[in-house]
């Protein structure tokens, strides 16, 4: 019984350092070209809003802790209201968010 639970936290524990990891390439890419070439126009990806590129926020189409990485295809500029809705919503609220926005 002690051996399994020792077994789960180390799972965590890779699970977190994998993360770390990930958000740490994240900021990098955050100071590149290339970011801020994709937030130049000030658009939101998620709802199309300009807001401006100073009040987009860097965003993981598929969070980390789900799997996603921090690489070019998993990133887009989101405003700061669907972020947040995002990080609050299910899956499947959020799908429903988008609809709702892109009608
Ligand atoms: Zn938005």
């Amino acid at each position: 019984m002690k051996k399994v639970k020792e077994t789960v936290l180390f799972s965590v524990f890779i699970a977190e350092e994998t993360i770390e990891r990930e958000k740490s390439k994240a900021r990098e890419i955050r100071r590149s070209r290339w970011w801020h070439q994709k937030c130049a126009q000030g658009v939101c990806f998620y709802c199309g809003s300009r807001v401006g590129p100073s009040n987009l926020t860097m965003d993981h189409v598929v969070p980390l802790i789900r799997g996603g990485r921090s690489i070019k295809n998993n990133l887009v500029p989101a405003c700061k209201e669907c972020n947040n809705n995002k990080k609050y919503l299910l899956p499947m609220e959020w799908e429903e968010y988008l609809k709702g926005r892109k009608e």
